[in-house]
């Protein structure tokens, strides 16, 4: 899947329906899509410390690698939300990236 087609699942799906955030304006929903990445992120962190053992052996049973990936999805979709809410082009921007990082690597390679 390329990023085009995922901001444009977005902007199909999540950006109607029964999401309170949509009667707010667009300062305050960029602001909620800021708080949401938090929290993915969080949710994210928790699978990790639960895969690497860094929690009490009672919480362990909580991770799968099912649910790791299923956070990182959120991580990644929330990130793209947030991009639309701000026009931001991911598309655009992530190609730029990786052009800056190739160039980089082949300098120090
Ligand atoms: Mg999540």
């Amino acid at each position: 899947m390329e990023v085009k087609e995922l901001s444009d699942f977005i902007d199909r799906t999540l950006t109607k329906g029964r999401y309170p955030a949509l009667n707010y304006s667009i300062r305050e929903r960029v602001f909620a899509q800021t708080l949401k990445i938090s929290e993915e992120v969080w949710e994210l962190s928790e699978q990790i410390s639960w895969k690497f053992w860094w929690q009490r052996l009672d919480k362990v049973d909580k991770f799968s690698d099912e649910k790791l990936g299923d956070e990182l999805a959120d991580v990644i979709l929330t990130t793209v939300r947030l991009a639309r809410l701000l026009n931001i082009d991911m598309d655009k921007i992530l190609k730029q990236k990786i052009e800056i990082l190739r160039e980089r690597f082949e300098k120090e390679n």
